[in-house]
């Protein structure tokens, strides 16, 4: 079909609705074709990092509204186009602004896989191969937790994972509330960094428990939980009549990039029966690096650990594994009750499980009913976000994956140091990990005494900068508050298209900005 043979073409010239092939093969060349186009230009420098624009320019540039008519399948394409050039491209070298990035090309066509066969995890009748890849990537995650057995999900993301934990810690500690509800519990608190991620707090209201049943715990230095403040709160809430049942350590703080001390965390729980629950949504990655992987020493004798492949594995949103070493029973009946006096394990399905007799038949003839994971997921329909990762660990190997994070270690070091030696540059906190938080005084400020005048100014850099990154599209890279420090900026490092002439061009990128800065 030649090249503007969609013009008069619509949707139902496609299959299923047309047997000649040719429209759809087009269709689907063209949407191809600009797909590529935009992973080759992604990785090229002089593309720019977002074409940004305000909402009601925007409106104008992209055709929004749905009408009776159906539009023909050029238009469709263009509208793809559009979609494209107006997006933020995370791919790109110069995006640093959140905690995934890059393009994993494999992991890529595994999505457009997943999404061709569309099929849903909850049954081995329906996720089928998919269903023994989650196995099998739940089986080796765990192995590197150092979990020898146990269970696990896949979740939308690490917020969910850091539900499914504490919905488990509670319901192990106190089965009654999954029929009982709260009413039939003590007064539960928890404990997490103050610096941890917020999805503890919304994961407390979401369950009934309320945002104050979570208690801060002091961090040192660079970011990490101090155990003795830990223990202290934990005696406190004791002696004031709650009932402590979990804590949250961070692997990987989202802001710091901090590692919690999980060995003096564990004793504490083992001490006083607590569940320990690690959110390694950020920093599980390190555990594919024999040299990093000491960043989470202990981590064995968690009870649970989320751990996000789309954030340093480089894997398309969203995919999160949440995993627990409490193992499932193999077979849920009219008698599982008995389950949870007889084997303490297999939490995760008992905890969750409603038993829908439509989905998951207990007299299935054709297999065997404990490869159906529906009824551990607090989800019905459950999205295939196993095939991108599966088919990503498969081209790289275990080694790919190591070397990937040692590189965005070797780039974050090679960072700091230039941050280190830089005039008008300075280190927020030493890093553990791939943030690197640093501030940049223009000259305007920085030969003032310090004191409040001259961090109120500084304060000011990070917004000012932004939006003269933002406009330009030259480069993306966060900026925000944290504990007791004025804004600065909080560069990610984990993108492997990144070399140390990249890391020069963010420090030259935030001077040119920033230099000319008055107050
Ligand atoms: C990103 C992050 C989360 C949340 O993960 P989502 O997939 O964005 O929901 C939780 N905890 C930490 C430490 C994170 O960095």
């Amino acid at each position: 079909m030649a090249e503007n043979g969609l013009k008069n073409a619509k949707y139902t010239d496609l299959l299923p609705w047309s047997s000649a092939p040719e429209t759809t093969k087009s269709f689907v060349t063209r949407i191809c074709a600009l797909l590529l186009e935009y992973v080759e230009t992604t990785f090229d420098r002089s593309t720019k990092v977002v074409d940004f624009m305000q909402p009601e320019d925007l409106k104008t540039k992209i055709d929004l509204d749905l009408r009776d008519e159906p539009e023909n399948l050029d238009k469709i394409v263009d509208l793809c186009r559009t979609s494209l050039e107006y997006s933020v491209r995370s791919g790109h070298p110069y995006f640093f602004n959140q905690l995934f990035a890059g393009i994993d090309v494999v992991a890529l066509m595994g999505d457009f896989l997943s999404s061709t066969v569309n099929v849903s995890m909850y049954t081995y009748e329906m996720g089928s191969v998919f269903v023994l890849m989650e196995q099998e990537v739940l089986k080796k995650m765990r192995s590197l937790i150092g979990f020898e057995k146990g269970d696990g999900i896949f979740a939308p993301g690490g917020s969910m994972s850091n539900i499914y934990g504490m919905n488990l810690a509670r319901y192990k500690m106190f089965p009654e509330v999954k029929t009982k509800g709260m009413r039939a519990l003590p007064p539960l608190v928890m404990f997490t960094s103050e610096e941890g991620h917020y999805s503890v707090q919304k994961s407390a209201n979401l369950l009934g428990m309320g945002t104050d049943s979570v208690i801060a715990i002091s961090t040192d230095d660079v970011g990490r939980i101090v155990p003795g403040d830990l223990r202290a709160k934990v005696l406190d809430a004791k002696s004031k009549g709650y009932c402590p049942f979990m804590v949250n350590a961070t692997s990987g703080t989202t802001v710091r990039g901090a590692f919690d001390p999980l060995n003096a965390i564990a004793d504490i729980c083992q001490e006083f029966g607590m569940w320990l629950h690690i959110d390694a949504a950020w920093g599980g990655a390190v555990l594919l690096s024999r040299k990093h992987r000491h960043l989470m020493k202990g981590s064995h004798r968690a009870d649970s650990v989320t751990w996000n492949p789309h954030k340093m594995m480089g894997v398309p949103l969203q995919c999160s594994a949440f995993m627990t070493k409490h193992e499932v029973p193999f077979k849920i009946n009219r008698f599982s009750m008995y389950y949870l006096f007889l084997c303490p394990q297999g939490v995760l399905q008992e905890c969750n499980s409603a038993h829908a007799t439509y989905l998951f038949q207990k007299d299935k003839k054709q297999y065997d009913v404990s490869l159906d994971t529906g009824d551990k997921a607090i989800q019905c329909g459950r999205h295939v976000d196993i095939a991108k990762l599966w088919l990503s660990w498969k081209a790289r190997g275990n080694s790919g994956y190591e070397r990937k994070v040692n590189h965005a270690f070797e780039m974050a070091q090679y960072l700091t140091d230039q941050v280190r030696k830089r005039e008008g540059f300075q280190l927020v906190t030493e890093p553990e990990y791939v943030n690197i938080g640093f501030w940049y005084f223009p000259p305007s400020i920085r030969d003032l005494p310090d004191g409040p005048e001259k961090t109120q100014k500084l304060h000011k850099v990070g917004p000012e900068v932004k939006k003269g990154m933002t406009k330009k599209g030259s480069l993306l890279v966060g900026y925000q508050i944290c504990k007791e420090f004025c804004n600065y900026f909080r560069m990610i490092v984990h993108n492997e298209a990144v070399g140390k002439a990249d890391m020069d061009y963010v420090l030259d990128e935030v001077e040119r900005l920033g230099k000319d800065l008055k107050f």
